[in-house]
């Protein structure tokens, strides 16, 4: 509709947390109309987790062929097809976009094509049209932070033009080792370029436990993964070859390529919504506990708020958003509760506290962190690593942190056992499946309540 109109909710970005919102509030009788500039299911489905996720797992296939042997099988490792790659990665990506694109049609939501603007607190405007909204959600994202430098787009690049690499570069330089960083490092070094990571703070994702960290470091270390941590970004200049990055202390180093991975900032300047009274912080919009800006009936989710940028997340705060407007009143959304996971090789997952974060809140703690050498399943796949769970000292559960191939998929159970406050024995008496790596967080829970099983 080029018309404009009046819907119950007007919704301002189609990304994971403004398409939840979407479905969830039709699904509960709201007249919706959702604006989008670019592609429905943003940054996400198009340049975020799903296309990222295939870069890897064409990584992952890549190292299975080079590393056949140790298997029994004799493959003949030729190296990386970029144009093949990214054909699997966009025909993911595309199957994604067909299904998503026929869901929100098949709720009967609006979709407007084009740029809008908050131009009154309960309107939005999108060219000449004019779409009023008892309710305004605003859910426009984020973009990657540029530090200020030229992104020239082949020397000097970020995320996304990391996801359209026509051929793997022989050499990297990665700016940032949090969960971004740390993906593509895992991705150019399975495709076999050099691969040095700087980060400013002393470790490898700086927000997870430190002794998770500490064994990716070590991981990365033996997969010829380099890094400078610790050491401040000063500058980098473009040569004929590549870059030249200058780090603090005089050190420099030499690529073809840096990726600049520092972090994303939200995008809401130049859209009215200071003009209409919404407070931001630090170029976030400010919400309270119910997500509401303050401003008559505007609410914001997703990366465009301080909460953990995470596609789970927005869907979750879509959803909440959705259910508070209807009056459902909706139980709030418990923050620590979310799993966050790394998908590099190998994969960092983690819920609920971590060790410093525990003793910065002041809980006496008990903590196992049991290595995945003892566990039938790791060894077939030839990983190490370790599942780590802290609890309460004659409580619940705090946190799971777990390191490995492929544990991402595990915290599944370790969020259930943390939102529901399960004490250690409570989950020791649970039977895990032998042989899987989920029996690692059985073991740990069985050490905790005093009966380790595969432990020395
Ligand atoms: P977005 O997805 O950014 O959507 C915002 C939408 O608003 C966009 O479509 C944009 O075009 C639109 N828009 C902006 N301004 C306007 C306007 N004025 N008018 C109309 N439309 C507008 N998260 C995970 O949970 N798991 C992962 O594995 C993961 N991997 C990631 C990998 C990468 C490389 C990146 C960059 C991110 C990754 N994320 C991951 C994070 C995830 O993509 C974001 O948290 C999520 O997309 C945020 O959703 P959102 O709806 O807030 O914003």
């Amino acid at each position: 509709s080029e018309n404009g109109g009046t819907f119950d909710l007007v919704i301002l970005g189609a990304g994971s947390g403004g398409y939840a919102a979407a479905i969830r509030a039709s699904e509960l009788g709201m007249k919706v109309a959702l604006i989008e500039k670019n592609k429905l299911g943003g940054t996400c489905l198009h340049v975020g987790c799903i296309p990222t996720k295939a870069l890897l797992h064409s990584a992952e296939v890549a190292d299975a062929a080079r590393d056949s042997e140790t298997f029994g099988v004799k493959a003949d490792f030729q190296g990386i097809d970029m144009p093949g790659v990214n054909a699997y990665k966009d025909k993911v990506v595309n199957r994604m976009y067909r299904g998503l694109t026929g869901l929100i049609k098949s709720h009967g939501i609006t979709v407007v094509e084009g740029e809008g603007r908050l131009t009154g607190p309960d309107e939005v405007t999108v060219g000449g049209a004019v779409y009023k909204g008892a309710n305004i959600l605003l859910a426009t994202g984020s973009a990657p932070k540029t530090l200020g430098l030229d992104i020239d787009g082949e020397k000097v690049i970020t995320s996304e033009q990391a996801l359209e690499m026509q051929s793997v570069p022989a050499s990297v330089v990665v700016l940032g080792g949090g969960v971004i960083g740390v993906e593509f490092a895992s991705v150019y070094r399975s495709y076999g370029a050099e691969v040095t990571i700087v980060e400013a703070l002393p470790h490898l994702l700086p927000l997870e436990d430190e002794s998770t960290s500490k064994q990716l470091e070590r991981a990365f270390r033996k997969r010829g993964i380099k890094y400078e941590l610790g050491t401040p970004f000063e500058s980098v200049k473009t040569t004929d070859s590549g870059v030249s990055v200058s780090l603090k202390g005089g050190k420099s180093l030499e690529a073809d390529v840096l990726l600049v991975a520092i972090g994303r900032g939200p995008v809401s300047e130049g859209l009215g919504y200071e003009d209409n009274g919404v407070r931001m912080e630090r170029g976030f919009v400010a919400v309270d506990e119910n997500l509401h800006t303050g401003v008559g009936n505007i609410y914001a989710v997703g990366d465009l708020i301080p909460t953990l940028q995470l596609a789970h997340v927005g869907f979750a705060e879509g959803i909440y958003v959705a259910e508070q407007i209807a009056g459902l009143n909706p139980p709030a959304i418990d923050y620590d509760g979310v799993p966050r996971i790394t998908y590099s090789e190998p994969e960092v997952a983690s819920v609920g506290l971590t060790s410093a974060k525990a003793k910065e809140k002041g809980y006496e703690t008990v903590e196992l962190d049991y290595n995945l050498g003892g566990n039938g399943k790791s060894q077939i796949l030839q990983t190490q690593g370790s599942v780590k769970v802290i609890a309460q000292k004659d409580g619940p559960v705090l946190g799971v942190h777990m390191i490995g191939s492929r544990v991402g998929e595990l915290t599944a159970e370790g969020q259930l056992i943390y939102n529901w406050e399960a004490l250690p024995s409570e989950v020791a008496q649970l039977v895990h499946p032998h042989p899987t790596q989920s029996e690692a967080l059985g073991e740990a829970h069985l050490a905790l309540a005093g009966k380790p099983l595969h432990v020395h």
